[in-house]
């Protein structure tokens, strides 16, 4: 496994819409803590949202985490993806329902394209359910010269809503 001799803040949208969604987001958020070279340092509200592409499914279970990881973008990637699979995700069409969705959204400063991993996120800019988490959890962090409080606030946000906990 790669790992770097320093450590990294990275974020991760995590997202359910299958099978107990709300559980699905909690159990998640406790095992980035568990993932190898990796410590959870924060994370922010649950949040219920509209979904994006095909309309006939549930609504989503939204939050934004932050580690502090020593795994490189790739291997962090590899760990994301086998706890999706332990959650039982099973890969339909795109953007269809799943018990549970991790996307890495930033690592550190580091734009990075490649066929398995963007960085940041491409999408990430255009969706409330990422932007308004993440300035929950981290208002001055940037994305393309902006803050994400500054991202999220000029963001339509309807449709999204925070939960108690
Ligand atoms: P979206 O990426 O638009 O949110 P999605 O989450 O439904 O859609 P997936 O089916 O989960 O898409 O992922 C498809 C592929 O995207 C993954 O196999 C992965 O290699 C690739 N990918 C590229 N960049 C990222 C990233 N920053 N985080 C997670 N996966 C990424
Ligand atoms: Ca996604
Ligand atoms: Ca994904």
């Amino acid at each position: 496994m790669d790992a770097r001799s320093d450590r990294v803040t990275a974020y991760i949208g995590l997202g359910s819409n299958l099978d107990g969604p709300r559980e699905h987001v909690s159990r998640a958020l406790k095992e980035l803590d568990t993932l190898p070279l990796t410590h959870l340092a924060g994370y922010s509200s649950l949040y219920a949202s509209a979904p994006v592409g095909p309309q006939d499914q549930p609504d989503f279970i939204n939050a934004v985490a932050c580690v502090s990881t020593r795994l490189s973008p790739l291997a962090l990637l590899d760990q994301l993806q086998a706890l999706e699979q332990r959650h039982r995700r099973v890969r339909q069409r795109h953007w269809g329902p799943r018990t549970l969705d991790l996307d890495l959204l930033l690592y550190a400063d580091l734009q990075w394209q490649t066929s398995r991993l963007t960085l940041p996120h491409p999408a990430m800019h255009e969706r409330a359910f990422v932007l308004v988490p993440l300035a929950e959890l981290a208002p001055e962090v940037t994305l393309a010269g902006k803050t994400s409080a500054t991202l999220a606030k000029h963001h339509n946000s309807a449709g999204l809503h925070r939960l108690l906990p």
